[in-house]
């Protein structure tokens, strides 16, 4: 599946959301290998939809999409250079899909903060310019095979051009993604670059700020437009351990509907460019995992390649429809199911029947 990497400065939190994020028993998921290594962690992404729907075909079990959360240690300064875990830290970091970073926004004075001040936007500077180097230094290795594999090649010759334009926008120290617009992304593919992964930040606040919302603004914008989140790591960790009625109790007393973590869950899912869609049944209610803009046999391949391969047409009906009306005959007799064929695009929180060939 796609995975997360937490990254971060040493003592921001990351080990405790981390572990929040794991221990939690409402968003651990129930996965065979999750235990294998112990810095992996499968994680549910709630969905308040798949009770419902369960409720509605009296569904066995309901069965979430998940995330994948890495717990990457290592990132110091110099680590680019090979300082610390360096090496070992890259190498981990550049098999994940996207990079979540923990900033440490909370000020206790009792954890020591490597560079001695709480500060946010320079923590970050810190942090991407580790990873802008790591990419310079992959684009200047790959470039000089590259320059002569493109004698015999010229098809290699647009690998080239881009490397070089994403050389000179590293070199003024901004990350790949957020000169997205401007770089021949696809060519960029092959180079695996650590900056061009999809970035999530979370910022980790002291209790006594949860619920503060032109905080939580301040903080968004230091590093917007790229996605963040606002939480309380050791408030995280004490929910984690909660059942839910003393959680939702907790949560109130700061003015909060749901846990950070869940907040991050979903952006994160976001983030990696996914969407889900739905199927119930006696048996389960479940929600799969496509990327956004799949299209109906690619979600059918996502339950069964041999669906995709007999695809014929998909049923669909919207979740609300569903909800408003009760039953997928309901939907019908309204004329609101729909029979989508193989160029239909998918909607996040439709609720799908597949109709192949076996
Ligand atoms: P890591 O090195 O980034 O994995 O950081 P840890 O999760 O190990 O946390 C480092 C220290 O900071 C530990 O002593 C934590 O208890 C503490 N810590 C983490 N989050 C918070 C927080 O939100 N508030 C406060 N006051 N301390 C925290």
């Amino acid at each position: 599946g796609l995975s997360i990497g937490i990254v971060g400065l040493p003592n921001v939190g990351k080990s405790t959301l981390f572990n929040a994020l794991t221990g939690n028993e409402a968003l651990a998921a129930n996965y065979p290998f999750a235990t294998i290594d112990p810095n992996v962690g499968v994680v549910n992404v709630p969905d308040p939809r798949l009770e419902r729907l369960a409720g509605l075909y009296h569904s066995e079990r309901v069965v979430p999409a998940t995330v994948t959360f890495v717990d990457i240690a290592g990132l110091v300064r110099g680590a680019s250079t090979g300082e610390g875990l360096g090496n070992q830290f890259l190498a981990a970091i550049r098999e994940t899909d996207a990079i979540c970073q923990v900033v440490r926004a909370f000020a206790d004075p009792d954890v020591i903060h490597v560079d001695g001040a709480v500060d946010p936007r320079a923590d970050i500077e810190t942090v991407n310019t580790e990873l802008v180097l790591a990419d310079i230094q992959t684009i200047d290795n790959r470039l000089t095979k590259l320059h002569r594999e493109a004698k015999g090649k010229p098809e290699l010759r647009r690998v080239v051009d881009a490397a070089e334009a994403a050389r000179a926008v590293l070199d003024e120290g901004v990350p790949v993604s957020a000169a997205a617009g401007r770089l021949d992304l696809d060519a960029l593919g092959e180079l695996h670059l650590l900056t061009a992964k999809p970035f999530v930040y979370v910022f980790n606040i002291d209790e006594a700020e949860l619920g503060d919302d032109a905080r939580a603004k301040e903080l968004a914008a230091v590093v917007a437009p790229a996605s963040s989140v606002v939480v309380c790591a050791g408030i995280e960790a004490e929910l984690a351990g909660m059942d839910p009625a003393e959680a939702a109790e907790l949560l109130a007393g700061y003015g909060q509907a749901e846990p950070g973590l869940v907040q991050l869950v979903h952006v994160g899912f976001e983030t990696l460019g996914l969407q889900t869609f739905l199927t119930a049944g006696p048996k389960e209610a479940r929600a799969w995992t496509i990327r956004r803009g799949a299209t109906a046999p690619e979600a059918a391949g996502v339950i069964h390649t041999d669906f995709q391969k007999g695809f014929i047409k998909a049923e669909v009906v919207s979740y609300d429809d569903l909800i408003e009306l009760g039953s997928v005959p309901a939907v019908r007799a309204a004329g609101k199911a729909r029979l989508e064929g193989k160029d239909y695009v998918m909607r996040d929180g439709d609720v799908v029947e597949f109709r192949f060939n076996v």
